[in-house]
Protein backbone atom coordinates (compact mmCIF):
# COMPACT_ATOMS: atom_id res chain seq x y z
CA UNK A 1 0.00 0.00 0.00
CA UNK A 2 1.21 3.23 -0.82
CA UNK A 3 0.46 6.32 0.51
CA UNK A 4 1.01 10.45 -0.66
CA UNK A 5 1.84 12.85 2.37
CA UNK A 6 2.25 16.63 1.85
CA UNK A 7 5.03 17.30 3.38
CA UNK A 8 7.03 15.09 0.99
CA UNK A 9 7.05 14.42 -2.46
CA UNK A 10 7.31 10.36 -2.63
CA UNK A 11 4.94 8.46 -1.95
CA UNK A 12 5.22 6.46 1.13
CA UNK A 13 4.86 3.10 2.51
CA UNK A 14 3.54 1.59 5.86
CA UNK A 15 6.20 -0.48 7.37
CA UNK A 16 6.55 -2.26 10.97
CA UNK A 17 9.27 -1.58 12.83
CA UNK A 18 11.15 -4.04 13.85
CA UNK A 19 12.73 -4.94 17.30
CA UNK A 20 16.23 -3.10 17.34
CA UNK A 21 15.64 -0.80 14.64
CA UNK A 22 15.54 2.57 15.23
CA UNK A 23 13.67 5.44 13.30
CA UNK A 24 13.04 9.13 13.92
CA UNK A 25 9.76 10.75 13.02
CA UNK A 26 10.09 13.45 10.60
CA UNK A 27 7.20 14.78 12.28
CA UNK A 28 7.75 15.29 16.19
CA UNK A 29 11.60 14.23 15.83
CA UNK A 30 10.58 11.41 18.46
CA UNK A 31 11.78 7.78 18.28
CA UNK A 32 9.25 5.56 16.25
CA UNK A 33 8.48 1.90 17.69
CA UNK A 34 5.62 0.97 15.99
CA UNK A 35 4.28 1.68 12.59
CA UNK A 36 6.27 4.24 10.57
CA UNK A 37 5.23 5.96 7.03
CA UNK A 38 8.73 5.20 5.26
CA UNK A 39 10.46 6.84 2.31
CA UNK A 40 13.27 4.58 2.00
CA UNK A 41 14.66 6.66 -0.53
CA UNK A 42 15.26 9.50 1.76
CA UNK A 43 15.30 7.74 5.34
CA UNK A 44 12.06 9.90 5.65
CA UNK A 45 9.80 8.22 8.64
CA UNK A 46 6.37 9.72 9.96
CA UNK A 47 4.49 7.69 12.92
CA UNK A 48 1.44 6.59 12.20
CA UNK A 49 -0.86 8.86 13.92
CA UNK A 50 1.95 11.89 12.80
CA UNK A 51 1.18 10.95 9.52
CA UNK A 52 -2.57 10.60 9.80
CA UNK A 53 -2.87 13.68 11.61
CA UNK A 54 -5.51 15.99 10.05
CA UNK A 55 -4.69 19.40 8.09
CA UNK A 56 -6.38 21.48 9.85
CA UNK A 57 -8.65 20.99 13.34
CA UNK A 58 -10.49 23.73 14.96
CA UNK A 59 -9.56 23.24 18.57
CA UNK A 60 -11.46 23.81 22.00
CA UNK A 61 -8.45 26.20 22.84
CA UNK A 62 -8.74 28.14 19.96
CA UNK A 63 -12.23 28.42 19.11
CA UNK A 64 -11.29 31.38 16.58
CA UNK A 65 -9.76 29.93 14.16
CA UNK A 66 -9.04 27.00 12.66
CA UNK A 67 -5.31 25.80 13.78
CA UNK A 68 -3.82 24.34 10.14
CA UNK A 69 -0.76 21.53 9.92
CA UNK A 70 2.23 23.09 8.87
CA UNK A 71 5.44 21.04 7.95
CA UNK A 72 7.74 23.30 9.48
CA UNK A 73 7.79 26.40 11.42
CA UNK A 74 7.28 29.88 9.21
CA UNK A 75 9.15 31.84 12.48
CA UNK A 76 12.86 33.25 10.78
CA UNK A 77 14.06 31.11 13.97
CA UNK A 78 13.05 27.85 12.21
CA UNK A 79 11.57 27.28 15.67
CA UNK A 80 8.35 27.36 17.92
CA UNK A 81 6.82 27.70 21.37
CA UNK A 82 4.21 25.20 21.82
CA UNK A 83 1.39 27.36 23.70
CA UNK A 84 0.53 23.93 25.47
CA UNK A 85 3.49 22.31 26.99
CA UNK A 86 6.27 25.33 26.35
CA UNK A 87 8.73 23.33 24.95
CA UNK A 88 10.12 23.97 21.56
CA UNK A 89 9.64 22.71 18.40
CA UNK A 90 11.07 22.34 15.02
CA UNK A 91 9.00 20.33 12.73
CA UNK A 92 5.23 19.67 12.26
CA UNK A 93 3.03 22.24 14.03
CA UNK A 94 -0.70 23.35 14.00
CA UNK A 95 -0.39 26.50 13.93
CA UNK A 96 -2.92 29.90 13.67
CA UNK A 97 -0.51 32.21 11.78
CA UNK A 98 -3.21 35.21 13.06
CA UNK A 99 -2.74 34.88 16.72
CA UNK A 100 0.75 33.20 16.64
CA UNK A 101 -0.32 29.73 18.46
CA UNK A 102 1.83 27.17 17.83
CA UNK A 103 0.83 23.20 19.02
CA UNK A 104 3.21 20.02 19.09
CA UNK A 105 1.01 17.62 17.20
CA UNK A 106 0.87 15.37 20.43
CA UNK A 107 0.06 18.66 22.57
CA UNK A 108 -3.07 19.21 20.01
CA UNK A 109 -4.72 15.69 20.42
CA UNK A 110 -3.75 15.29 24.40
CA UNK A 111 -7.21 13.60 25.72
CA UNK A 112 -9.58 15.50 27.62
CA UNK A 113 -8.97 13.77 30.72
CA UNK A 114 -7.08 10.91 31.25
CA UNK A 115 -5.52 8.82 34.40
CA UNK A 116 -2.14 8.42 35.95
CA UNK A 117 -1.20 5.66 38.45
CA UNK A 118 -0.08 8.44 41.25
CA UNK A 119 -3.14 9.76 41.58
CA UNK A 120 -7.53 8.03 42.29
CA UNK A 121 -9.25 10.04 40.15
CA UNK A 122 -9.18 11.08 36.66
CA UNK A 123 -7.49 14.58 35.81
CA UNK A 124 -9.28 16.86 33.28
CA UNK A 125 -7.03 19.05 30.98
CA UNK A 126 -7.17 22.80 31.63
CA UNK A 127 -5.85 25.22 28.37
CA UNK A 128 -6.58 28.10 30.83
CA UNK A 129 -3.45 29.69 31.99
CA UNK A 130 -3.69 29.47 36.17
CA UNK A 131 -4.80 32.25 38.04
CA UNK A 132 -1.47 33.96 39.72
CA UNK A 133 -1.90 33.12 43.08
CA UNK A 134 1.54 34.21 45.63
CA UNK A 135 3.29 31.03 45.57
CA UNK A 136 4.51 29.36 42.62
CA UNK A 137 2.69 25.95 41.91
CA UNK A 138 4.57 22.61 41.79
CA UNK A 139 4.02 19.44 39.39
CA UNK A 140 2.63 16.68 41.65
CA UNK A 141 4.63 14.44 39.74
CA UNK A 142 7.68 15.32 38.95
CA UNK A 143 7.71 18.29 41.59
CA UNK A 144 9.25 20.79 39.31
CA UNK A 145 7.31 24.29 38.76
CA UNK A 146 3.93 24.51 36.71
CA UNK A 147 4.33 27.41 34.11
CA UNK A 148 1.19 29.76 35.14
CA UNK A 149 0.97 29.96 31.07
CA UNK A 150 0.88 26.88 29.55
CA UNK A 151 -1.72 23.88 29.66
CA UNK A 152 -2.01 21.29 32.96
CA UNK A 153 -3.86 18.70 33.98
CA UNK A 154 -6.09 18.91 37.23
CA UNK A 155 -8.64 16.95 39.32
CA UNK A 156 -11.68 18.73 40.03
CA UNK A 157 -11.96 17.69 43.85
CA UNK A 158 -11.46 21.06 45.31
CA UNK A 159 -9.96 18.90 48.27
CA UNK A 160 -7.29 16.99 46.08
CA UNK A 161 -5.66 20.14 45.12
CA UNK A 162 -3.61 18.39 42.12
CA UNK A 163 -2.02 19.90 39.63
CA UNK A 164 0.39 18.26 37.04
CA UNK A 165 2.29 19.07 33.80
CA UNK A 166 0.65 17.89 30.57
CA UNK A 167 3.55 15.69 29.69
CA UNK A 168 3.91 14.43 33.17
CA UNK A 169 0.03 13.14 33.28
CA UNK A 170 0.18 11.73 29.63
CA UNK A 171 3.74 10.31 30.16
CA UNK A 172 2.00 6.33 29.89
CA UNK A 173 -0.26 7.37 27.06
CA UNK A 174 -0.37 5.90 23.94
CA UNK A 175 -0.35 8.84 21.36
CA UNK A 176 -3.44 10.04 20.03
CA UNK A 177 -5.39 7.75 17.30
CA UNK A 178 -5.90 10.26 14.46
CA UNK A 179 -8.95 9.24 12.34
CA UNK A 180 -10.43 10.98 9.57
CA UNK A 181 -13.97 11.36 9.83
CA UNK A 182 -16.09 12.38 6.97
CA UNK A 183 -16.81 16.00 6.58
CA UNK A 184 -21.07 15.27 7.56
CA UNK A 185 -20.02 13.14 10.16
CA UNK A 186 -20.94 13.86 13.52
CA UNK A 187 -18.33 14.78 16.14
CA UNK A 188 -17.28 11.54 18.39
CA UNK A 189 -17.03 12.69 22.06
CA UNK A 190 -14.33 10.04 22.98
CA UNK A 191 -15.90 7.11 24.61
CA UNK A 192 -13.87 5.21 26.70
CA UNK A 193 -13.03 1.37 25.06
CA UNK A 194 -10.69 -0.61 26.75
CA UNK A 195 -7.80 1.64 26.45
CA UNK A 196 -9.31 4.97 28.34
CA UNK A 197 -6.27 7.04 27.70
CA UNK A 198 -6.37 6.71 23.92
CA UNK A 199 -9.07 9.19 23.01
CA UNK A 200 -8.66 12.13 20.54
CA UNK A 201 -9.88 14.94 19.64
CA UNK A 202 -12.36 14.24 16.52
CA UNK A 203 -12.29 16.39 13.27
CA UNK A 204 -14.26 19.31 13.90
CA UNK A 205 -17.98 19.37 13.26
CA UNK A 206 -18.13 22.05 10.15
CA UNK A 207 -19.78 23.03 7.40
CA UNK A 208 -16.89 23.72 5.15
CA UNK A 209 -15.07 20.96 3.34
CA UNK A 210 -10.93 20.82 3.99
CA UNK A 211 -10.39 23.20 1.12
CA UNK A 212 -12.90 25.71 2.16
CA UNK A 213 -10.95 25.67 5.33
CA UNK A 214 -7.84 26.29 4.06
CA UNK A 215 -8.86 28.76 1.76
CA UNK A 216 -10.31 30.66 4.05
CA UNK A 217 -6.96 30.39 6.12
CA UNK A 218 -5.08 31.77 3.15
CA UNK A 219 -7.42 34.74 3.15
CA UNK A 220 -6.59 35.01 6.74
CA UNK A 221 -2.74 34.61 6.20
CA UNK A 222 -3.08 37.71 3.08
CA UNK A 223 -4.62 39.87 5.20
CA UNK A 224 -2.54 39.53 8.07
CA UNK A 225 0.09 40.17 5.29
CA UNK A 226 -1.11 42.76 4.57
CA UNK A 227 -1.56 44.44 7.55
CA UNK A 228 2.14 43.85 8.44
CA UNK A 229 3.12 45.76 5.54
CA UNK A 230 0.48 48.66 5.97
CA UNK A 231 2.26 48.53 9.50
CA UNK A 232 6.45 48.45 7.94
CA UNK A 233 4.88 51.76 5.11
CA UNK A 234 3.10 53.68 8.79
CA UNK A 235 6.27 53.09 10.71
CA UNK A 236 8.84 53.98 7.84
CA UNK A 237 6.56 57.60 7.13
CA UNK A 238 7.27 58.01 11.04
CA UNK A 239 10.85 58.06 10.39
ZN1 LIG B 1 5.88 11.66 15.08
ZN1 LIG C 1 11.52 10.53 -0.34
ZN1 LIG D 1 3.75 20.92 23.17
ZN1 LIG E 1 -6.21 32.52 15.81
ZN1 LIG F 1 5.56 17.54 36.01
ZN1 LIG G 1 -8.49 14.01 43.07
Amino acid sequence: MEYKHFSHQHTLTLYKVQPGQQFQCHGCHLPCNDSVFACWRCSFFLHDHCGNANRYVKHPSHSLHPLVLIPSPTYCSGLFLCNACGGPGSTFSYCCALCEVDLHVHCAYLPPKVSHKSHQHEVYLSFRPMDKKGSPEYCKICTTELSLRHWSYFCDKPECDFRVHTFCATSEVKPGLYQDVEPDDQVQIPTSTGNQNTCVYQTPVTTASPEEVLAEMFQLQMQLQMAQQLNQIINSAKI
